[in-house]
This record gives C-alpha cells, sequence and structure tokens, in this order.
C-alpha cells in the first residue's frame, strides 16, 4: 500500500503519464519475468491479443483457432482483426486444448492457434508449438490467467510467436485499472505491435502514419503501480498454490466432486479453483446460503455465445459443454486461510452428499 501511493506520488511529480520511464521499467521487468526479450505494454488484454494477431499479418480471408472455453475476449480479439474464429475441444481431464482437439480445428485457411493457459494452469505448449510448426502456424499464447505459470519449468509466454498478458485488477498480477502486455522473442513483431498500438507512427518520422494503427497504451501510473506488484507476484502464486493443496487435501476421495488438478509439465499458478460438480445450481445455492460466494467460469462455452453467430460457423463440442454445466469456482486468493478453506470445502461436500444422493448424478465420462 505504502509502496503504490510512494510510486503514484513519483509519478505524479514526474508529469510522465503516457510512456516514459516507468512504462521502460515495467516491461524489461516482465520480459525477464517471462524469459522474454521484448515485452510490450498495451492498453488490456484484450488488445494484446489482438495487436499479436495483427502484428503477425493476420486478418480477413484467415482462420485462427482458440478454444472454447475461454473467456470470450479471446475470441473477440480474434474478430477485431477480421479472421474467423474455429473453436477447438478440451481434453476432460484437464479442460485445455491438446494437439489431438487442436489438430480438428485445422482448415486450408488457418494461420494461428492460439492456447489459452485457463485457471492458471500452463497447457502442453511443447506439442502443440510443434504441432504448429509442422503446418506453418502462428502459436499465440493468452497467459490473462497464468502470470508466473510454467510448463516443463519455462514460464508461459515464451514459447509461442506472442504471449498476451493481461493485467486486469483481479489477475494473478493486476494493475489498479487495465493493463495488458504483450511479450515475444520476435524483435520484428515488438516492433510491428509498437508501431500498431501508436498510430501506425513511422519510426523515423512522427507525422507518417504507415499502418493504419490505433491507440493501445499500457498508463504510466499503471506501470507503476505493476512494477510494485510483481515484487510479490511469486509470494502471491505460492500462496494460490499452498491454498489449492488445502483444497486437495479436504476434497480428495470424495464423491460427487472433482477438482481441477494441475496437469503434468504444468506449474500451475491456480487464478481460480475450479471444481466439477453435478447439479451446479443447487451446490451453488447451498454454498450461498451458507455464506460463500462463488462462480463460474465460463457458463456459456464461447462458440455458442450471440456474438460469435455470424463470426464463427456453428459448432458441437461436446466437453467443453458438458464441463460448462458442471463447473463452479471456489474461493481463491492470495492469503485465503487453510480455516476459510476447510470451510469451503466442509459446506461443498455437505452440500454434494444431500444432493447426489437425492439426484443421483455422475461425473463419470467427464473425468
Ligand atoms: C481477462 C482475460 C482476457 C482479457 O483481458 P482484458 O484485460 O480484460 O481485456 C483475455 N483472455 C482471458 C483468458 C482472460 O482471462
Amino acid at each position: 500500500m505504502r509502496d503504490l501511493e510512494r510510486a503514484f506520488a513519483e509519478q505524479i511529480t514526474s508529469g510522465e503519464f503516457i510512456g516514459g520511464s516507468s512504462v521502460r521499467r515495467f516491461e524489461e521487468q516482465w520480459a525477464l519475468a517471462c524469459g522474454t526479450p521484448h515485452a510490450i505494454g498495451v492498453a488490456n488484454g484484450t488488445d494484446a491479443l489482438e495487436l499479436a494477431l495483427r502484428g503477425l499479418g493476420i486478418g480477413l480471408g484467415d482462420e485462427v483457432v482458440v478454444p472454447a472455453n475461454t473467456f470470450i475476449a479471446t475470441a473477440h480479439a480474434v474478430i477485431s482483426t477480421g479472421a474467423r474464429v474455429v473453436f477447438a475441444d478440451v481434453d476432460p481431464v484437464t479442460l485445455l486444448v491438446t494437439p489431438a482437439s487442436v489438430t480438428e480445428a485445422l482448415t486450408p485457411r488457418t494461420r494461428a492457434v492460439i492456447v489459452v493457459h485457463l485457471f492458471g494452469h500452463a497447457a502442453d505448449v511443447d506439442e502443440i508449438g510443434r504441432l504448429a510448426r509442422q503446418h506453418g502456424l502462428f502459436l499465440v499464447e493468452d497467459c490473462a490467467q497464468a502470470h508466473g505459470a510454467t510448463w516443463a519449468g519455462r514460464p508461459v509466454g515464451s514459447f509461442g510467436d506472442a504471449g498476451c498478458f493481461s493485467f486486469y485488477p483481479s489477475k494473478n498480477l493486476g494493475a489498479l485499472g487495465d493493463g495488458g502486455a504483450v511479450v515475444t522473442a520476435d524483435s520484428a513483431l515488438a516492433s510491428a505491435i509498437r508501431q500498431i498500438a501508436d498510430h501506425g507512427r513511422s519510426t523515423t518520422d512522427r507525422n507518417s502514419h504507415v499502418v493504419a494503427g490505433r491507440n493501445s497504451r499500457l498508463d504510466a501510473t499503471q506501470a507503476a503501480a505493476l512494477s510494485v506488484k510483481l515484487g510479490h507476484l511469486s509470494t502471491w502464486n505460492e500462496q494460490r498454490r499452498a491454498a489449492h493443496a488445502t483444497y486437495q487435501r479436504s476434497l480428495s476421495g470424495a464423491d460427487g466432486v472433482r477438482l481441477q488438478q494441475e496437469p503434468a509439465g504444468s506449474r500451475s499458478v491456480y487464478h481460480l479453483e475450479v471444481v466439477r460438480v453435478v447439479d451446479r445450481e443447487r451446490v451453488e445455492a447451498r454454498l450461498r446460503a451458507a455464506g460463500i460466494a462463488t462462480s463460474v467460469h465460463y457458463p456459456v462455452p464461447c462458440h455458442l455465445q450471440p456474438s460469435m453467430s455470424c463470426a464463427a460457423e456453428p459448432q458441437s463440442l461436446p466437453v467443453a459443454e458438458v464441463a460448462a454445466s458442471q463447473i463452479l469456482s471456489l474461493p481463491m486468493f492470495p492469503g485465503i486461510s487453510d480455516a476459510q478453506v476447510e470451510r469451503v470445502c466442509d459446506v461443498l461436500l455437505d452440500s454434494v452428499a444431500v444432493i447426489t444422493t437425492r439426484v443421483g448424478g455422475d461425473l463419470t465420462g467427464v473425468s
């Protein structure tokens, strides 16, 4: 809190509100954290995705593969470039896209694949990266829920042609407002993104606009706040992992409830703590009655959203559709106590026991 106040005061005194040293400093710190040569601050996570795709030259006539179960922004970013979305179904256990599910979504028009490290779990970016290279496709990682997660020991965001982050306040690394970043090893892509985000300005003449760009900037005050908060990211992620371990202990072996496990290869950062239950609405209601807030990420898979009706072919993606009716996000934040987690689990197990006895639902076939 003190550190944030000091950072803001310095920012106000400096008079630098757009660009400047705070943005450069955070970009350097974030590139280092992600193990990539470049980080480009942008206005939000959706812009990070759109600008990465545009920087890669994706647009009208192209198709981009997107997981069916992600926040809708992943798909909307594709639509903004003029490209079409083809959704990929997900693995029934990890709820992440796999090489097989991505392969099914490929057509001769596919130019890129977006992998989403959903809920803070890293997807298999080694295998999917190999697949993308084989087919001459770009790989873009949506890391908006996975700041600090690793796959095979390497930070997410460093595997694809571009890694896209959101710093929306509730993310693992959140600003005090909107913010986003693209990380990449590709210098030409980094320059292209900077140019699009700065009104398409020529690098040599400020008054010459060489592409039809736009304005997408990370505010200097947000960059200053992010530098302060970045110092705490690994501690906060460890606290999330410890809370997950408590959930795991309390729920292991229980009937009628399945915890999203850490996939082999992923060191997950538990942006969300997701379980699957039958008769979710009743479980939610019982938790709510006990004063426990839950939510659902996301109740409607992207391919069934009205906004997709003219931007993607109708698709049937059974794993994502079944999962959407069963997933429930339990309380998860850095610093949640063991006692709080145990109370959530007690109420959850009671609710599930009552409900499964009554309706006899089961979770077989999905996990
Ligand atoms: C939050 C989020 C985004 C969008 O980020 P904004 O900063 O809100 O634009 C994109 N993809 C995923 C998976 C997200 O969780």
